[in-house]
Parts: structure tokens; sequence; C-alpha cells
């Protein structure tokens, strides 16, 4: 299966649900498809391991500069071209806030310090786990990077149309914290 479709039909992002694995990590034997505790799992008939995918965790950031909302338009499928949240994946052994400011930096150039959590989103069948929190603007310059390919501020009260299933409940989210 490419992608996730949630609610909207829009896919949160474009990470496959069963990510082809063909070798096992711990014996190199080629992998095999078995069902385990009623799920299909990869299964190494070398070793009897079971390969088993873990969710990915992404954070976003939501940060105002002057009273405006910082987004980025996304340079990268899904929702290329449209505006969106500020986000990326987790590094394996970084701190999801930590992440959160760094996926910030580098799309939209602003140095923000990560602040209270506004949610945690996700749903069945999407392999992802979004994390929002929201943050504060210390430093930098607005500048596009990373996967963006432009970044603007825009009024909270007038933003354009978000591409992502959880976008809207993550507006409402921040802004019952912010009120
Ligand atoms: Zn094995």
């Amino acid at each position: 299966m490419d992608g996730v479709l949630a609610t909207s039909g829009q896919p949160l992002y474009s990470f496959p649900m069963t990510e082809e694995m063909r070798f096992c990590q711990a014996c190199g034997h080629e992998l095999g498809d078995r069902l385990v505790d009623g799920k299909p799992r990869r299964h190494c008939g070398g070793c009897g391991r079971t390969a088993f995918l873990d969710p990915k965790v992404a954070a976003a950031l939501l940060a105002l500069v002057d009273g405006k909302l910082a987004l980025v338009k996304r340079g990268i499928e899904p929702a290329l071209g449209r505006w969106a949240f500020p986000s990326g994946f987790v590094d394996r052994g970084e701190s999801v806030e930590d992440a959160a400011a760094r996926e910030f930096k580098e799309e939209t150039g602003l140095d923000a310090k990560p602040g209270r959590l506004v949610g945690v989103y996700s749903g069945a069948g999407n392999p992802v786990v979004l994390v929002v929190y929201e943050g504060a603007v210390v430093g930098g310059r607005l500048e596009a990077g990373h996967d963006a390919v432009d970044a603007a501020l825009f009024d909270p009260d007038e933003l354009p149309p978000l591409p992502f299933p959880h976008d809207e409940r993550i507006l409402a989210d921040w802004r019952a914290l912010a009120g």
C-alpha cells in the first residue's frame, strides 16, 4: 500500500504502511511473510525472528512572529506546493522537542524554542504519529530551506487551505491552548 489514506483522502506522509524489508537484520537470511498473532509480519526462516515495523514519529511546531503563523510551502510529495505546518521526522535518539525545533529551523530559517504540547495525532492504518508543539521564535531570519520551497507568515484567521487530515484539529487544539 502506497501512502495512507485518512478520512479526507490525503496521505499524512508518503510512507508505506508495510515497508518492504527483504533481509533479516539479525542474520541476513531472506524474510518471508507470516501471520503472527493474526497480523501479517515479515518473518525470518533463518533465525526465527519476526521483523516488527515500528511507527514513524514526526514533529511539528506552531509559532507566531508578530502575531502571524509561520508556514512552509512543501517542496516534496505528498502535498507538493501546498502550505503546511513546518514538520518532519524525529531521528532515533533525538528528543521530540528538539526534532520539532530542528525541523522548524531547517524549513523556516527561524530559531524557535518549543513550548507546550498541542497534541499527539495518530490514526488506525496510519504509520505516522505526529506530535505538535507550540513554540516561541527567538531568532533567525525567515528563509525557506530543506524540504520547503517557500516560508511565509500568515494571519491565523486567514490561513490557506491546509493539506493533511489532522490539520484542522491541530489548529483548533492550538487555538484552545493559546486562548
Ligand atoms: Zn534471521
